[in-house]
Parts: structure tokens; sequence; C-alpha cells
């Protein structure tokens, strides 16, 4: 047993204001003079392309990348936030211009925090592409908590399988009928093999003008894929702590970088890292795509879908209209959550 008592959510919340209070005083100290008003020009559009701490590096319309900094009254900055800003008329610094305000995101990526619940890592992603791939195995399990991660954020999904070069014989019937399956519930499914470069140019047009992120466990080729649509990529995102010069946080904040062949993408190995934390289990029941004509139509309000009586979600999968699969995977996923939350409760009364 351990003799210090747990931290209550209020104690880690003033803790963390506390930390950033210090933070912030911290960089108040070391910041050039705010820019007034009058040393600044008429406000641009931009897109942030990445934060580091009080600056943001901000591609402007024209297609200037200019460091700014950001007024105190914004609360919430991510990479691919739009962004109304302000350049300095006079260059004086390395800072160039200031973030004045931030425009509504339409969708944003987060992870669980440990003082504030979630934290917001990138915004304004319109597409998230789930990496599987056939080595080690080829995983329907994987692919589904990916899936419904991914629904649960609004922002559409795409199937990824990588590696087909390795596909053997005796393992390519049974991988076909299950992405037929993805497909038939209304997912785009691509093969590609960023070694021998088949299939590289079909998701070449997928990005265009869009913004994506890569998502998928490590190994499954994310990397090597980016690599092949980005030569530099790598270069790239190594980059951001040295160049910087702004101190830590640098290394893992999220870059959004522009695809030769057209199209964004946004990258960290946090952006990488997405994946199913936690949800209710009626969300992960609506995050299953083809489950939602039946929600709300089981004859008991907390249906387990599996054994309770006049459940519709059973009925439609006996009946043939859900995939034995993903019925399988909604119940994995489901008790996979609930393993989690047990264990979390067991150490809180524990502590
Ligand atoms: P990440 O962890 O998802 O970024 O995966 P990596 O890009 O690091 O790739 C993991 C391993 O798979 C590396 O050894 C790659 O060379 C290999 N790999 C990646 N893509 C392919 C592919 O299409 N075919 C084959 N045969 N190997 C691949
Ligand atoms: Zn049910």
């Amino acid at each position: 047993m351990s003799k210090k008592k747990p931290l209550s959510q209020g104690q880690r919340r003033r803790m963390r204001a506390n930390q950033e209070k210090r933070l912030q005083r911290r960089a108040d100290e070391n910041q050039a003079p705010e820019l007034q008003d009058s040393s600044l020009g008429p406000e641009l559009l931009g897109t942030v392309i990445s934060r580091f701490g009080q600056h943001a590096d901000v591609e402007t319309e024209a297609g200037e990348l200019v460091r700014c900094n950001i007024r105190r009254n914004i609360q919430s900055l991510v990479t691919g936030d739009k962004v109304i800003a302000r350049l300095a008329l006079e260059q004086s610094s390395t800072i160039a211009g200031v973030i004045e305000a931030v425009h509504p995101r339409h969708s944003s990526l987060s992870r669980p925090d440990l003082y504030d619940g979630i934290k917001i890592i990138a915004a304004n992603i319109d597409q998230i592409l789930i990496v599987s791939s056939v080595v080690p195995s080829f995983t329907t399990q994987i692919i589904d908590r990916y899936l419904v991660a991914a629904e649960d954020t609004g922002i559409s999904p795409v199937i990824i399988l990588n590696k087909v070069d390795l596909i053997t014989d005796e393992e390519a019937a049974s991988i076909d009928a299950a992405l037929a399956r993805y497909q038939a519930i209304g997912y785009s499914v691509y093969r590609v093999s960023s070694k021998t470069g088949e299939g590289v140019e079909q998701i070449q047009g997928l990005l265009n003008d869009k913004v994506s992120v890569f998502v998928g466990q490590s190994g499954v080729g994310k990397s090597s894929l980016i690599n092949a649509l980005m030569p530099d990529a790598e270069l790239i995102i190594g980059d951001v702590s040295e160049n910087s010069g702004l101190g830590q946080h640098t290394t893992t904040t999220a870059k959004l970088l522009h695809f030769p062949s057209g199209g964004d993408l946004i990258d960290s190995p946090g952006v990488r890292e997405f994946a199913l934390w936690h949800l209710p289990a009626e969300r992960v029941g609506w995050c299953f795509v083809e489950f939602r004509d039946y929600l709300g139509t089981c004859k008991f309000r907390d249906c387990k879908h599996k054994t309770d009586p006049g459940c519709a979600i059973t009925q439609a999968f006996n009946a043939g209209e859900i995939s034995e699969d993903r019925y399988n995977n909604y119940h994995r996923i489901i008790d996979s959550l609930d393993e989690q939350r047990h264990a979390r409760h067991f150490r809180s009364e524990d502590d």
C-alpha cells in the first residue's frame, strides 16, 4: 500500500494551473516586448504549421512562413488551426508577427492528458488514414479499434493495407474478404506497398486538397509510406526541435507539411499514437457505422447487444446484415474498455 494519498482531480488541476503560471512568467521574462498595434500591418489569414510554447509558425495565404507571438486571450492553439495574424511592419527580431484570433475548428485530434482529461494535438484534419499491414499479421480487431476512434472524432477514416508485397496465397482470400466487408459498409480501402511502390499513386490522389494524418500500430509502415509520398518528411520532422531554438516540447509538436503532389500532412509521434482510449459503450455502438440504423430499437435501453432479449443488433447479425467479424470485434472492444475501467477503479480504491 502506498502511504501517499492520491491527488484529487482538483489538486491536480491546481498544480497544473500553478505550473502554467510559472511557465508563463518565465516566458514573459524572456519575451521581447509585445508588438504594439501601431507597428503591425493588416490582418492576414494563415495556418498554424507548428506551435512551440508561446510562439507558433504560421504560413500565410501568400505562402510566407512567419514566427508569431500568440495573444494572451487565445485559449488553445494547435497545428492546423486557421488564424488571423498581423505581421510586424519592421522586422526587429525573430518574431515577425502576432496571432490575433483563431477560427473555429471543423475537427480536432486529441489524446488523454493526466491533468486536463484531454489535450488537443491537431486541428482541421480532413481524413485519418488508418495504416494496417499483413506483417506481423493482418487483424481486423486493430482496424476496428482505429475506426471507432476515428468515427468518434467525426473525421473520415480510410483504410490502407500496406506491405501487400508480402501477402501469401493462403492469406489472400481471407484478407480480400475482410477488406470487402469494410467496403460494403462504406469505407474506402487502398492496398499499397511502400517497398515496391504499388498503389502509392492512388494514395497521392487521395491526399490531394486535404489535410491527412497517418495512424496505426508501430511497424505497419507509416514512416515508410510517408517517406514514399514525401521523400524529405523525416528530415523536416526531425528538424523541428533543432531549428526552433525555443525550448522544450518541440520534439513532439505536430507539424503540418505539404505533399509535393498536393495535399497536407499533419504528423508527430503523438499524432501517430492516436488510438482508442476510452468511450462509453453507447458511443462505441454508434461508432460502428452499420449499427446506427438499429440503435435505439432494442427492447431494453441498456441493451448490451449480446444475449439480451429483443436486441435489434443481434437480430441484424443473425439475419446476416451485420458481419460476424464486426459483431465480435464490437464485443471485444466493449470488454476491453470495461477491463480498463475496472483496472482504474481498483487503483483508485487501493491507493
Ligand atoms: P512504422 O512504425 O509504422 O512507421 O513502420 P516503418 O515504416 O518503420 O516500417 C516497419 C518495417 O516494415 C520496416 O522494416 C520497413 O522497411 C518495413 N516495410 C514498410 N513498408 C513495407 C512494405 O510495403 N513492404 C515490405 N516488405 N516491408 C515494408
Ligand atoms: Zn441490443
